[in-house]
């Protein structure tokens, strides 16, 4: 098949830039050797060209994902945890159940996490895996960067893990061994030569990622790793502040608030994400804008297990770095970009609508333009590249990565839109998938993965969650 591709009369183009870049007012988007080279309207078709005929459809640039674990795929909805906080959701589903997860098993959970995600339009997913102790007999980072290569989509390990047992995962029933600081520092390296890509328009990428700074290693590795990192030049990412109980935490034994103590280790900079920051005090905020250090904001699944809501819309304010992350699907059933720009839309409006007080001279409303539709479509493309570092990836313009979702709003749900460009987030729902482009290639057309049997993916599914619910179910 070709791999010059004219994508033409498109209804509008959300391009994932900021401001007044926003919206393109091209129809038609040429792409070569994954590549966008020209954009305009009525673009003549070239020799050897396949024209893809956009009338009725939105394009958005392919979303980027920049926090999941994919493992969790097949850990859905687990009842032992529905109800639960983080803590002891922690214990009774992740914990539990990672010791299951031998190589096949990763694989099909990647698998479905992957195809869910692509269905929705996203074409980067940055993973962050922890499932490693010295005894695992199998290599995870080369499965899960295998699974992903297969699909067509660019990927990000955040090799994760720990050098210490942390108390929640002490008992019987959920401790695996921990490793050693040079073991987890020896196989990013081993990764990293094998997987990181520097230079425009990357296809794989690696981040040390121990699991949670604050609990996952000892205070006086933090250092060590955070230089391991640079030394390699790979980007730093971990868990933090997701809940209350990392402020207590830091204050009880750092004497300090989480983002200090980060900051104090050599934690913060433009080469470092943290997933959730759903607690962060004013000062906080104030160094997470100053160093560029990126969030990854992850609002479904905060809300699913109660964490609270990130203040996403106030570290844009000063300039901070936003991304989004669906987080793992046994904290967030709805694990597909689509799902997480809509939910994010409407719960930063509702979370400042709840903050309004009566004042003596106003009308008591406030808080409908804490966040537009471009700025979360921003904050899911461009800015989860920015964050992971993929240069050259996350919008619609000519030299960028050709990584494309051509949404088809030929549906009842977006009938009688004023504006369609915005359909696909603020009507919610899943339109129908025309075509999804990763680097200039087809991955999805009509709203199918050429090659994939998803009638077999869902009975393999189905089976294995049987057989998981009869080995450690409770
Ligand atoms: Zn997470």
């Amino acid at each position: 098949m070709s791999n010059k591709l004219l994508i033409r009369d498109a209804h509008s183009i959300l391009t994932g830039a900021r401001g007044d870049a926003a919206r393109s007012t091209a129809t038609d988007v040429r792409i070569a050797d994954g590549v966008i080279t020209e954009m305009g309207r009525a673009l003549e078709r070239q020799p050897d060209e396949r024209v893809l005929d956009a009338r009725d459809c939105v394009i958005y640039p392919g979303w980027v994902n920049t926090h999941h674990h994919l493992f969790q795929s097949l850990l859905k909805g687990v009842p032992a945890g529905i109800n639960l906080t983080l803590s002891p959701w922690l214990q009774a589903v992740p914990f539990i159940y990672r010791r299951a997860f031998d190589e096949d098993r990763l694989r099909l959970a990647a698998r479905i996490g992957i195809v869910e995600l692509m269905m929705s339009g996203c074409t980067t997913i940055a993973d962050h895996h922890y499932i490693y102790h010295p005894d695992l007999g199998y290599d995870p980072s080369a499965a899960l960067f295998e699974e992903a290569d297969k699909l067509g989509v660019r990927f990000m390990l955040q090799r994760g893990g720990g050098t210490v047992t942390r108390k929640l995962e002490a008992d019987a029933s959920t401790y695996v061994p921990p490793e050693t600081l040079d073991g987890m520092v020896a196989d990013v390296e081993r990764i990293a030569g094998r997987y990181h890509q520097v230079g425009p328009r990357p296809r794989t990428r690696v981040a040390m990622a121990p699991t949670t700074a604050t609990v996952s290693v000892a205070r006086g590795e933090l250092r060590e790793i955070a230089r391991a990192a640079r030394r390699m030049g790979v980007p730093l990412h971990t868990h933090m502040s997701e809940t209350v109980s990392f402020m207590e935490h830091c204050s009880a034994e750092f004497g300090c608030l989480p983002i200090e103590f980060l900051a104090e280790h050599e934690w913060l900079g433009p080469d470092v994400s943290l997933a959730h920051l759903t607690h962060l005090a004013d000062a906080e905020l104030r160094l997470l804008a100053q160093t560029g250090t990126g969030m990854a904001h992850c609002p479904q699944s905060n809300a699913r297990l109660a964490d609270g809501v990130a203040r996403a819309p106030a570290l844009h304010r000063l300039g901070g770095a936003v991304s989004i992350g669906v987080d793992g699907a046994a904290s967030n059933e709805a694990a597909d970009m689509l799902s997480e720009v809509h939910f994010c839309w409407l719960m930063h409006r509702a979370h400042a609508g709840a903050a309004t007080r009566p004042r003596p001279a106003g009308d008591g409303e406030a808080g409908a333009d804490t966040v537009s539709v471009e700025q979360v479509v921003n904050w899911a493309s461009e800015g989860g590249a920015r964050v992971l570092g993929f240069d050259g990836v996350g919008t619609v313009a000519v030299g960028q990565a050709a990584d494309l979702a051509v949404y088809d709003l030929d549906a009842p749900r977006y009938f009688g839109l004023h504006d369609m460009a915005i359909g696909p987030v603020v009507a919610a729902g899943r339109p129908r998938l025309k075509w999804l482009l990763g680097a200039g290639r087809v991955l999805v057309e009509d709203d199918a993965i050429p090659g994939l049997d998803m009638a077999q993916l869902r009975a393999e599914a189905s089976a294995d969650v049987l057989h998981l619910v009869r080995t450690i179910g409770q």
